[in-house]
């Protein structure tokens, strides 16, 4: 069977996604920022159209960019319409989540609410369903992986409610998963609770890994058999986040081990804020990667085969489901 990514544009086959992040962010704002009537203007759809595109573009003729993968979970001002747009005009593949936010930062109040009426595992798997079969908010836009996130030291009843939702659904649908560690905890538990539940480790990529800079903990979570993502790349000297060296010395000494098939990279940056920006990184966090770090890793002595692994084969053995030709939708080769 053919295999296909679930982009905002329809299904994309996997060879042509390119060089691929696999945690970034278009659009974000943290639940809340809606209430913030200082900012002026809110939100200028043209102007975060305008410098999305723009940015997108110089990286697909600078980089060879052809992939982003939007982590912004559906609390956090997720917007499927614009990234169709901002797909379209950029020539960049987007895949958008479908997946709350972890307890502390996310929209908690209502699936809070409706656990406390009836069935919400019932109405989450439903929802989450919905967003990569049919699609989101009576949109044919599919989402094209789950993000699901948890708390420093703990996954919460809240938070395991996503887990064994997208879990399930993957397992029905071959939807990758991706996730949220907090400062670089939980990643065996999560990785566990999402095979518990059906998921296959190969649709797993456990994300935030540097924020912990132990190789022992990163072997465990390999051990699991899933991805991990060194996703934060420019984000240095604050909690949860080592400097890039450090990153990229974890990085060579995991594949020196055999695990060059199973880590991706990303910056986790934001492109556009909703409400005042929280622009605590350089900006050029969200190039680091090409600027920066693939010629650290060559310094370090991995090959171009070896970085390629990186950025275009594992995004591509863990991004494309097969979903497309089971769900119809027109096919862009
Ligand atoms: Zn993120």
């Amino acid at each position: 069977m053919s295999q296909y990514a679930a982009t905002v544009c329809g299904p994309v086959s996997k060879e042509k996604l390119g060089r691929t992040l696999v945690h970034e962010h278009v659009l974000f704002g943290y639940p809340g920022c809606q209430g913030d009537v200082t900012c002026a203007p809110r939100f200028d759809r043209e102007a975060i159209i305008e410098r999305s595109v723009e940015k997108l573009v110089r990286f697909r003729q600078t980089y060879g960019l052809g992939t982003i993968v939007d982590a912004t979970p559906n609390d956090c001002g997720r917007n499927p319409e614009l990234l169709m747009e901002i797909s379209k005009q950029s020539g960049i593949s987007i895949l958008c989540s479908s997946g709350y936010y972890y307890e502390g930062e996310g929209a908690t109040a209502y699936y809070r609410f409706r656990a406390l009426l009836g069935d919400a595992d019932k109405e989450i798997h439903e929802m989450m369903k919905t967003e990569v079969t049919e699609g989101i908010a009576g949109t044919d836009i599919k989402a094209g992986v789950f993000k699901v996130a948890s708390s420093k030291n703990v996954i919460t009843d809240y938070e395991r409610r996503f887990f064994r939702a997208a879990a399930m659904v993957s397992a029905e649908t071959g939807t990758p998963i991706i996730t949220h560690t907090q400062e670089g905890t939980m990643g065996p538990e999560q990785a566990d609770l999402l095979i518990e539940n059906g998921a296959d480790p190969n649709k797993i990529m456990i994300g935030h890994i540097d924020g912990n800079t132990d190789l022992r903990y990163h072997m465990k979570v390999l051990e699991r058999g899933v991805f991990i993502g060194f996703d934060r790349f420019g984000l240095e000297g604050f909690t949860g986040s080592p400097s890039d060296a450090i990153r990229v010395a974890c990085i060579v000494a995991l594949v020196r081990s055999g695990y060059g098939s199973r880590i991706m990279l990303s910056h986790d940056s934001i492109y556009n804020w909703i409400g005042k920006p929280l622009d605590v990184t350089k900006p050029t966090h969200s190039e680091t990667i090409f600027v920066n770090t693939v010629p650290a890793l060559r310094d370090a002595g991995l090959t171009d085969d070896e970085i390629d692994t990186l950025l275009v084969q594992n995004p591509q053995r863990f991004l494309a489901s097969g979903i497309g030709s089971q769900h119809g939708g027109t096919v862009f080769e």
